[in-house]
């Protein structure tokens, strides 16, 4: 399992993102393409707030290659897009958590899309 960056073997099966994508988990979609799926938060910390994600399985920054780089710009472009759409381009903020100690819980990258209301900083 060389590619797609797979930490064991399962991951493709059980991940949740994955299954988001697939449709067999519900979610809340505000875009999809044949790439790129965005949905908004379980947990919302801020009036927006919203996922983007390849629909392709990379488990986090640290393993994105060469190969993710065209997917990684659109979801970047997704995530301005939205921000525009959902009516919070005033002032938002993209955090993607990288491992664990950034407080990623699920190894499937996403870009979250924060807006809505006025964001601290630094981050906790
Ligand atoms: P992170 O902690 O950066 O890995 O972010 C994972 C995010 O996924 C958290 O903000 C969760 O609230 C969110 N999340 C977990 N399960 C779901 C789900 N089924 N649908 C939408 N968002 C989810």
């Amino acid at each position: 399992m060389a590619r797609n960056n797979l930490r064991e073997v399962g991951d493709l099966n059980d991940c949740l993102f994955c299954k988001i994508a697939r449709k067999e988990i519900p979610a809340d979609i505000v875009y999809e393409d044949d790439d790129v799926l965005a949905f908004r938060d379980i947990r919302p910390q801020a009036p927006v707030h919203v996922l983007v994600i390849p629909k392709r399985h990379i488990a986090s920054l640290a393993d994105l290659t060469q190969e993710d780089k065209d997917v990684m710009g659109h979801v970047t472009l997704v995530a301005s897009r939205l921000a525009r759409d959902l009516g919070v381009s005033e002032g938002y903020r993209v955090v993607i958590n990288c491992g664990k100690d950034a407080g990623q819980s699920v190894f499937h990258i996403h870009m979250h899309l924060l807006g809505g209301r006025s964001l601290g900083w630094p981050p906790g």
